[in-house]
């Protein structure tokens, strides 16, 4: 048994030792038989909610009315859910209340691939109803029980076997894969973050153009955010040389692809965090500006390092070509600029105030910005002195 389930034996014999039943549950379990490391060791439970609250001394009440308390325990936190069912499925989703059961084969029912739905004992037994293990050992993704009703109770589901498919490189089990063919548009009922949760992770993943091609053939790709009458341009720009690529340049290319006339707009729709739009949205010009023409110094000094690499990343991308080279050769032109931000000028807006004994104005902005133009150009160095004699002899209109 590997360490993450070793350190979380306590819990199980806690609850056993109380007269109920405790099992390792889910993706811990799964990415334990692929060798992949192991986080959120999730427990399964006969003991109700306020059972395992009075167990344990320190828990928080995370999503109750799913059966889940959250049990903090020598550093570590462990999702406790009691086993259910999802009986009332209702508008495509999971439903809000649930019904407990007294089962572990009742719960590992409801999961939604046969990969997700083993469990393990407290010995370290595999509990495998559904053949999950040889799901993996096939890199198969494919449901517990019928598809077509496994995606009508969740469309979600449809989304997280391509995020699967990214992270894991499985391929989809034909049925599956038909049944997410027939259920695309049911992908409409279910809230945007969630989906978006799912896509992140997709991105992340290793194979994010295997994942977007499945998107893509069973039609789910267009009845994502903003995609819709998208698809043909974006499947025309897919290429394996995504895999490459970063979350946040998979966006920038996604963005750059879909071209949507309002990239702002566009990532809203998919209720990105604000920040998360904006570098978005600042590579995403970069990017274009690139595309028009090469780098100069100050294009990449006002870009910033980390923007103009991902900008490149995205400009390769598009072209087909290994992005190695030109990303070294980027880093190497950075590293030889004079200057790399503003915060490293020998001269700032107090000391340029007391030398024309001004205060501040639209002039300062002015001229700090001509000044870092003359140290990129390599026409002044970066001293205090070298700045002042320059600016004196350029602006002695300014000096009062
Ligand atoms: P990750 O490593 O990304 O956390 P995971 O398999 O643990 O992957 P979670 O979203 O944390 O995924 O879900 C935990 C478990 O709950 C899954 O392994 C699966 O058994 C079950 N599950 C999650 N979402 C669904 C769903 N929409 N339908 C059915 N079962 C689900
Ligand atoms: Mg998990």
């Amino acid at each position: 048994m590997l360490p993450p389930f070793q350190t979380a034996l306590p819990i199980i014999r806690t609850l056993e030792d109380a007269g109920f039943k405790a099992f390792f549950v889910g993706g811990s379990i799964r990415d334990s038989l692929l060798g992949r490391p192991v986080h959120d060791v999730d427990i399964a439970t006969s003991a109700k909610p306020e059972e395992v609250k009075a167990l344990f001394k320190h828990t928080v009440d995370i999503g109750i009315e799913h059966g889940t308390v959250l049990v903090l325990y020598k550093g570590n936190q462990y999702e406790i859910t009691t086993f259910r069912t999802e009986s009332a499925y209702k508008d495509y989703r999971r439903p809000e209340s649930v019904e407990y059961v007294d089962s572990l084969l009742e719960d590992l029912k409801r999961r939604d691939f046969t990969m997700n739905a083993m469990a393990m004992d407290k010995n370290g037994k595999l509990i495998d109803p559904f053949r999950g293990s040889e799901a993996i050992r096939m890199k198969r993704i494919e449901t517990v029980g019928s598809p077509e009703e496994r995606f009508r109770e969740d469309a979600l589901r449809m989304m997280r076997a391509a995020r699967f498919t990214s992270q894991l490189g499985f391929g989809i089990e034909p049925g599956t894969k038909q049944a997410i063919k027939r259920h695309a548009p049911l992908i409409r009922h279910i809230a945007v973050e969630r989906i978006t949760q799912e896509f992140i992770k997709l991105l992340e993943g290793e194979h994010p153009y295997e994942a977007l091609q499945l998107l893509q053939e069973t039609g789910l790709l267009g009845f994502l955010p903003g995609l819709c009458d998208r698809e043909a341009q974006l499947f025309s720009v897919l290429h394996p040389v995504l895999n490459e690529l970063s979350e946040q340049q998979l966006w920038v290319y996604l963005v750059a692809a879909a071209n949507p006339e309002d990239a702002n707009a566009f990532l809203r729709k998919w209720k990105l965090p604000n920040e998360k739009r904006k570098a978005i949205v600042r590579t995403l010009s970069l990017f274009r500006m690139r595309a028009g023409r090469k780098w100069d110094p100050l294009m990449l000094y006002d870009a910033g390092e980390q923007t103009a690499l991902d900008a490149e990343a995205v400009f390769c991308a598009f072209r087909r070509e290994n992005p190695a080279p030109r990303i070294s050769a980027l880093r190497q032109a950075f590293q030889k600029l004079p200057v790399k931000n503003r915060s490293e000028l020998a001269i700032d807006g107090k000391k340029l105030m007391a030398l024309f004994s001004k205060k501040g104005g639209p002039w300062l902005k002015e001229m700090l910005r001509e000044i870092e133009k003359a140290l990129i150009n390599g026409e002044i160095e970066n001293q205090y002195e070298a700045i002042r004699r320059w600016v004196l002899c350029k602006y002695p209109q300014e000096k009062k």
